[in-house]
């Protein structure tokens, strides 16, 4: 695998959570973090149906527009007792409107939906693609299992962390304290991977 051993990496994301947790993930490493919505890119339509697909995607154009490399995460929730949904899908499932995001409206959603069910295991899942200017790209994935539980609980984290308790905890990520979801997550999992590969041996510990 391809070594990081530029001094500056785009966030390929508009997502605030997922750029404040991937921040977060790369703190104790001397590089110089930037978001593609401080440099005002645009955000590239996910036209890919899987998450590999959609990370990369966005990796790539986001390295081509600023000529920097670019991480991007495309992740989601997948509900056993709905086949896998929303899972690719989980940011326009928490659409009110089309492009108008509303996790309390999505979590709303996802309880009617699994009223009458009564296998509430689900993963999030986390695909991170690192992509160079040159169209390299690498590709590392991450998953959390855990069950639904409702109504949503905790304001800590994003997105549907209130109705998910990972196993072996008895608390939501809503309500668990960020540093801990932070080692246990889908994309602590993926960024482990990511850092072993590609920038173990090229970061400098701060
Ligand atoms: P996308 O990767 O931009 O397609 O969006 C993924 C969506 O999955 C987010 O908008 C959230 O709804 C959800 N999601 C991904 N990761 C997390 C997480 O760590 N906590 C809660 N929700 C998440």
């Amino acid at each position: 695998m391809r070594k990081f051993a530029e001094n500056t990496l785009v966030i390929a994301s508009h997502n605030a959570g997922k750029v404040r947790e991937i921040q977060a993930l790369l703190s104790d490493y001397a590089v110089n973090v930037i978001s593609a919505a401080e440099l005002n890119l645009v955000e590239p339509e996910e036209t890919e149906d899987t998450f590999v697909g959609n990370a990369t995607l966005k990796a790539l154009y986001t390295a081509r527009a600023t000529n920097l490399p670019a991480l991007a995460d495309d992740s989601g929730l997948s509900v056993d007792a709905l086949g896998g949904r929303p899972g690719v899908h989980t940011a326009p499932y928490a659409e009110r409107e089309p492009g108008v995001r509303d996790f309390a409206y999505g979590m709303a959603k996802l309880e009617t939906e699994m009223q009458g069910h009564t296998n509430r295991a689900a993963q999030f899942n986390c695909v991170l693609a690192l992509a160079w200017p040159d169209a390299h790209v690498e590709v590392v994935t991450g998953q959390v299992a855990g069950t639904l539980r409702f109504p949503p609980s905790g304001d800590q984290g994003f997105g549907f962390d209130p109705v998910f308790v990972p196993d072996g905890h008895d608390m939501t990520f809503g309500n668990m304290d960020p540093d801990k979801k932070h080692a246990m997550s889908h994309r602590a999992v993926a960024f482990a991977k990511l850092v072993k590969a590609c920038f173990e041996t090229s970061f400098h510990e701060s």
